[in-house]
């Protein structure tokens, strides 16, 4: 018999981590991460005669000393797929936070790797290497168009983000009467893939089924969200989703020593972020990005420079707030850095104690920087990390001209040349989904603790 008190049961049928008991010495980690940061074990008691219930964040795995928990290794049956190439095409992309945070394994802390994934992708065989920071600025002009729709058209608000699919299955299960909220918006990998079966498959000549797309992402709830079915147009627009770590794991496999490599640059036309993109990789940057963007579709103009760092929505506080006007109007921001204090807001927010128009929630603290996904921190680093690597992100925002996802030239191309305008009906059909309520997975069990 288990000790549930001490660790968390993962279900075979989970599709994004794995358990082996065998190697669990029941330090308790898993189960205190699970209850206190993500509250998913706060919320439902475990029972024998019930599934057990698991937004696949991979927290627990993250703070695990033997590895008894870890994500799918999937990055295997990548390796196969490279090792005996046929005439598919391999297309790899990585999410914005990947970049910060892979160098660490090869001895590069604090730097960001993005043009040697990009040429590392090539050395083992890709045909295309693109970058979700693409899907990221995408997401905003879809996100940001449905807010201002929202609050023009006196629609249902808050609206909150849903480019976190540990977020989006834990509402789904413990406040379905929050779903209006959420935004119909697909997240950045979800709305990059379909273009990639639907957009850039036609674009090149070649059937979506003899495309291996494969995703590297800082999570492993995404393991779970690319078999939702309403995300995908084809059969799965996402054939593989790795982890940091995994590619990590993948290279060293592959003998590819990472720190050796040139930098190359992503390919076109799914290859171009812009620097808003980039800080969705960080909690606060979706609520940066989209205010960013948001002003830009009231006024008709861009923020000045200097008005481009909303450094109210920076940083580690649990709850950031704040009150940006634009056009003569008042929009209520608000930021949850973790599910802990996406629970509390909530809370608040019921008793209706507190009023938004917007509000973000990562699960993970700290943002994707931190997803369950990334390579490992001791419990005595972890802080320091997580600066290094949001540091990095708006670093790279910094650095770049491009700051904004609707000056993104190859997102401008993309209306024009394939979607219309945000929201249109195309848009509406291959970029946005729907949700569905899952509380009856609770089984009846009262979850408002
Ligand atoms: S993946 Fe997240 S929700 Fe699932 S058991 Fe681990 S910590 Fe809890
Ligand atoms: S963190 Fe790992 S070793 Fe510790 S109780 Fe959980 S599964 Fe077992």
């Amino acid at each position: 018999m288990r000790n549930y008190e001490l660790e968390v049961p993962i279900s075979k049928e989970n599709e994004a981590l794995e358990k082996k008991d065998e190697k669990c010495i029941t330090c308790g980690y898993c189960k205190e991460v699970c209850k206190n940061d993500v509250t998913v074990a706060r919320m439902f008691e475990v029972s024998p005669d019930r599934e057990p219930i698991c937004i696949n964040c991979g927290q627990c795995a993250m703070v695990c000393p033997t590895e008894a928990i870890h994500e799918r290794w999937d990055y295997l049956r990548v390796k196969e797929i490279l090792e005996n190439k046929n005439e598919k095409k391999i297309i790899f992309s990585i999410a914005p936070a990947v970049r910060v945070a892979l160098g660490e394994e090869f001895g590069e802390k604090g730097s960001n790797v993005e043009g040697k994934i990009a040429t590392a992708f090539k050395k083992m065989g890709a045909d295309y290497a693109f970058d979700i920071t693409f899907g990221a600025d995408l997401t905003i002009m879809e996100e940001a168009q449905e807010l201002v729709s929202r609050i023009e058209k006196n629609g249902v608000l808050p609206q909150f983000t849903s480019c976190c699919p540990a977020w989006v299955k834990y509402c789904e299960i413990f406040y379905p009467e929050l779903l209006p909220n959420l935004s119909t918006a697909k997240s950045p990998i979800s709305m990059q893939s379909t273009l990639i079966k639907t957009f850039f498959a036609k674009k090149i000549g070649v059937e979506p089924e003899n495309i291996v797309n494969i995703v590297v992402a800082p999570c492993t709830a995404k393991k779970s969200e690319i078999k939702r079915k309403e995300l995908s147009k084809t059969k799965q627009d996402t054939d593989f989703l790795l982890t940091t770590r995994e590619l990590a794991k993948l290279l060293k496999e592959k003998e590819i020593d990472l720190s050796k490599l040139e930098e190359t640059s992503f390919d076109s036309p799914l290859g171009t972020g812009s620097g808003a993109g980039v800080i969705f990789g960080s909690t606060g940057g979706v609520c940066e990005a989209a205010l960013r963007t948001a002003y830009y579709m009231i006024t008709g103009k861009n923020l000045e420079k200097e008005a481009l760092n909303f450094h109210v929505v920076r940083g580690m506080d649990a709850i950031k707030e704040a009150e940006v006007e634009i056009a003569g109007k008042k929009i209520r921001v608000a930021v949850c850095n973790g599910m802990k204090n996406a629970k509390e807001l909530i809370d608040h927010l019921k008793k209706k104690e507190v009023e938004y128009d917007f509000i973000e929630v990562m699960n993970c603290i700290g943002g994707c920087i931190a997803g369950g996904g990334q390579p490992k921190m001791t419990l005595l680093e972890t802080e320091d990390t997580k600066k290094i690597r949001m540091k990095q992100i708006y670093k790279e925002d910094e650095r770049m001209t491009l700051r904004l996802c609707h000056e993104n030239k190859e997102i401008i191309s993309i209306y024009e040349e394939f979607l219309g305008k945000p929201n249109s009906e195309i848009a509406e059909e291959l970029l946005h989904t729907k949700y569905f309520d899952k509380s009856d997975m609770l089984g009846g069990m009262n979850h408002d603790k």
